[in-house]
C-alpha cells in the first residue's frame, strides 16, 4: 500500500528547507516575513507536481486541496513558521509529512481518492512575533478574540492588522477562514513531542490523548510587617510563611491528581527587605490537567490549603485568575487508529498528553475529530537550534502518520 510513501525524501527535504532558511543560529521563519514568504513559495514548488488546487484563506493559512470522489475531507496540517532561533522540526515536520503523504494518496488512486485530502499550513501557529499563539487556527476555529488582537504590537511598534496587510490579509475578515472546515471529517497532526517523556520510555512514537486545560492564578497573603529582631517567633503575621508552605503542597496536590502538573513560578515580597517580616507575598500558580474534573480538583484542593495556611499563619489570603483554558482532548477513535498505526509501524506505543497547545486544540474546539501523533525529541527540547530527532524515527513517524492517514480515510468513510 505504501509503496510510493519515501519518508527518506522527507527528511532530504527537512534539510533543504534548514539550508534555505536557517543559519548558524537556527531556523528564522517567523511569520508574516519575508523568508515566511520564500518558504510558502518553496512550499508551493514542492506541491507543483502534485494535481492539487491551492490557496490562501481569509487568515493567511495556505491550503492544497486534492479532491476525492466525495467532499469530506481527510485535514492534515501543521506550521512553517518557527520562532526566531528555532529548531529545524518544529511545525515544518508535520507539513512535510502531508505532502509525502500527499504524493503516496495521489499515486496509488490515481489522483481520485474516495475523499478529499487538504493540507493546511496554519499562519503564524508561534506567535513569536506579536505574543499571540495559534492565529491562523484559532481565526479558522472562530476562538481568535479580535478585539484583543488588534491592539497587538510587534517589538518596533508595527500592529498585527498592518504586518497582516503587508502580506495581503485584512484582519477584519480573518473569521472568514472557518468556511474551510466546512467538509472537514477529521484532523491529524504530526509533531515532535518538545518533552522528554518519549525519550525517558525510549520509545520513538506517542499516539496524543489531548492538550491540556490550563488554570492560571495568582495568590496574595496579606500579613503584617514587623521588626526583624525585635518581634517574636509566635507574634509574626508572616504572608511569606504561609506561601512558602505552598511550594510544598503542590507536589503533593499533582501527586493526587495523577498525571497532572503544576508550577509556581514567582514569587514577590514586601516590603521585600532583609530586616523585615514579609507583610504581602504574591505567588504564581500554573496548574495543567488533560481531565476536566481533575483539573477543578487540583484548584480546589490549592484553594484550601492555601486557606488552611493563612489561618494558621494568622494572615489572609486573596486569588485573582490570570488566565484559563479547558483540556482539549482528542477523539478517542482516532486515538486508537493512531496508536494501532505506531504498532505496525514500530512495535510499541504510548498514550500521551500534550503540555504545550498546537493547532490541533483550535481543531479540537472547533467540533473536528482530531488527534496527534508525537515523534521522540532528543534533548526533550525545543525552540532551540539544538532540537532535534534521530532521523531514523523521522522516518518511523512519517510512515506511522501515513498509515494512519489511510485508516483515518477508511474511518471517515463508514462515518454518516
Ligand atoms: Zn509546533
Amino acid at each position: 500500500m505504501n509503496s510510493t510513501l519515501n519518508p527518506k525524501r522527507t527528511v532530504a527535504e527537512l534539510k533543504e528547507l534548514r539550508a534555505l532558511t536557517g543559519d548558524e543560529n537556527g531556523s528564522q521563519r517567523v511569520a508574516f516575513t519575508p523568508l515566511w514568504t520564500k518558504t510558502r513559495t518553496w512550499l508551493t514548488e514542492k506541491l507543483a507536481a502534485l494535481p492539487v488546487k491551492m490557496h490562501t484563506d481569509p487568515a493567511g493559512n495556505f491550503w492544497a486541496t486534492l479532491p476525492g470522489e466525495s467532499e469530506k475531507s481527510l485535514l492534515i496540517g501543521g506550521h512553517m513558521d518557527s520562532v526566531p532561533n528555532g529548531g529545524w522540526l518544529d511545525g515544518c515536520l508535520n507539513v512535510l509529512a502531508g505532502v509525502e503523504i500527499l504524493r503516496r494518496i495521489n499515486s496509488q488512486y490515481d489522483g481520485k481518492p474516495p475523499i478529499t485530502i487538504r493540507l493546511v499550513d496554519w499562519a503564524d501557529e508561534e506567535g513569536a512575533r506579536f505574543g499571540k499563539s495559534l492565529f491562523g487556527s484559532s481565526a479558522c476555529s472562530g476562538n481568535l478574540n479580535l478585539d484583543e488582537a488588534r491592539g497587538l504590537k510587534d517589538k518596533s511598534g508595527i500592529s498585527l492588522p498592518a504586518a497582516l496587510k503587508e502580506v495581503g490579509v485584512d484582519f477584519e475578515r480573518v473569521k472568514d477562514s472557518g468556511s474551510e472546515l466546512k467538509h472537514a471529517a477529521a484532523y491529524l497532526e504530526l509533531h515532535i513531542e518538545q518533552g522528554p517523556v518519549l525519550l525517558d520510555l525510549d520509545l520513538p512514537l506517542g499516539a496524543v490523548l489531548g492538550t491540556f486545560g490550563v488554570e492560571r492564578h495568582s495568590i496574595t497573603f496579606h500579613g503584617q510587617a514587623a521588626h526583624s529582631g525585635s518581634t517574636p517567633m509566635n507574634r509574626r503575621k508572616d504572608a511569606f510563611l504561609a506561601a512558602a508552605k505552598m511550594s510544598s503542597e503542590i507536589y503533593k496536590i499533582a501527586e493526587r491528581s495523577s498525571n497532572g502538573v503544576c508550577t509556581i513560578g514567582s514569587c514577590t515580597t514586601k516590603p521585600g527587605i532583609v530586616t523585615s517580616v514579609v507583610e504581602e507575598c504574591r505567588i504564581t500558580l500554573d496548574q495543567r490537567h488533560l481531565d476536566p474534573t481533575k483539573l477543578a480538583t487540583m484548584l480546589a484542593e490549592a484553594k484550601s490549603a492555601s486557606e488552611q495556611f493563612a489561618r494558621e499563619g494568622n494572615v489572609q489570603v486573596t486569588w485573582e485568575r490570570i488566565w484559563q483554558i479547558a483540556p482539549r482532548p482528542f477523539n478517542s477513535e482516532l486515538i486508537t487508529l493512531c496508536e494501532n498505526s505506531i504498532r505496525e509501524t514500530c512495535g510499541k506505543s504510548h498514550r500521551l498528553p500534550s503540555g504545550p497547545l498546537h493547532d490541533a486544540a483550535e481543531v479540537a474546539a472547533a467540533g473536528i475529530p482530531t488527534v496527534m501523533l508525537f515523534v521522540q525529541s532528543l534533548h526533550g527540547i525545543s525552540h532551540n537550534k539544538i532540537e532535534d530527532t534521530k532521523e531514523e524515527h523521522l522516518e518511523l513517524c512519517v510512515t506511522a502518520f501515513d498509515k494512519l492517514a489511510e485508516k483515518a480515510i477508511a474511518w471517515i468513510q463508514t462515518r454518516k
